[in-house]
């Protein structure tokens, strides 16, 4: 599902700037940078094998949810992205931290670049792996799209770097919808949610500071989200209401906020039957 095809990595490289001038995202930028031209080149995530260490919210909790069954051993090409660990990935695929680093001439504590092409041995398993962290600044939830056709991480995050967010994506979770070597309903988790910092996601209402954003790739006033990507939806909304207690009628789509003058997620994301 995850599969990586040097094709495609060519094709992300030439969407690279299109996506630049396309601007993912809808929200203007709050936190410019002082270099805003700054490219994420030379920017990196540490591989280890340990778990996620404490944070400003506190030590990590990880949930884990299995997605699919490979149906047997199978080899995986993996992308890195912003903030991924070797341990994650190892999550993810069901497979040892040490087999990842000995496939791909790692030792522990190497550092991995974010866009770095990974081979997963013998993968069993597609799984989400979800951080929480004990943080009671997180009242609401708010749901975005990217209002574009194609997305991951890597190219979001660069493109809001562009735009002026310091800190990059502005989101705190992304769910892929199967473009650009990213697994259609894959979730994936931004240095924003990790380093537990206020989003860059909407301004209205204050909600940059008190909610958690999460955005779908796709553009919702032209499609539908995939299955794939609304079971994903369900899921982390599920997850992350039930562990920061927060109430149905504070997950809003961004269009829902008062003050907020977009038309993000779109019409056809169906957000009452999700609540
Ligand atoms: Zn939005």
């Amino acid at each position: 599902m995850i599969y990586l095809h040097m094709n495609v990595f060519r094709k992300a490289f030439l969407l690279l700037s299109l996506f630049a001038f396309l601007s993912p995202g809808c929200e203007k930028a709050a936190d410019a940078s002082s270099n805003p031209g700054l490219l994420l080149a030379s920017y990196s995530s540490r591989g280890t094998s340990t778990p996620p260490v404490a944070r400003a919210g506190g030590r990590a909790e990880v949930i884990v949810k299995s997605v699919k069954f490979l149906g047997g051993p199978r080899t995986i090409h993996h992308e890195v992205g912003p903030m991924e660990t070797i341990y994650r990935l190892s999550r993810m695929y069901d497979v040892s931290p040490q087999s990842i680093y000995s496939a791909n001439r790692l030792r522990p504590g190497d550092s991995l670049q974010v866009g770095q092409k990974l081979i997963i041995p013998n993968a069993r398993m597609i799984r989400h792996v979800i951080n929480v962290y004990r943080n009671p600044q997180w009242k609401y939830i708010i749901v975005h799209h990217t209002a574009t056709g194609k997305g991951n991480s890597k190219i979001i995050h660069r493109a809001h770097r562009l735009r002026g967010f310091q800190h990059g994506l502005g989101y705190h979770f992304l769910i892929d919808n199967g473009t650009l070597g990213k697994g259609d309903g894959q979730i994936e988790m931004f240095p924003r949610w990790i380093h537990q910092q206020s989003g860059a996601h909407c301004k209205a209402g204050g909600m940059n500071e008190k909610a958690i954003g999460i955005s779908l790739v796709g553009n919702f006033n032209n499609e539908k989200p995939t299955p794939n990507q609304l079971q994903s939806l369900a899921f982390l909304l599920s997850t992350l209401r039930s562990y920061y207690h927060i109430p149905a009628a504070h997950i809003l789509r961004h269009r829902d906020v008062p003050g907020a003058q977009t038309e993000c997620p779109g019409k056809l994301l169906p957000m009452s039957r999700l609540k």
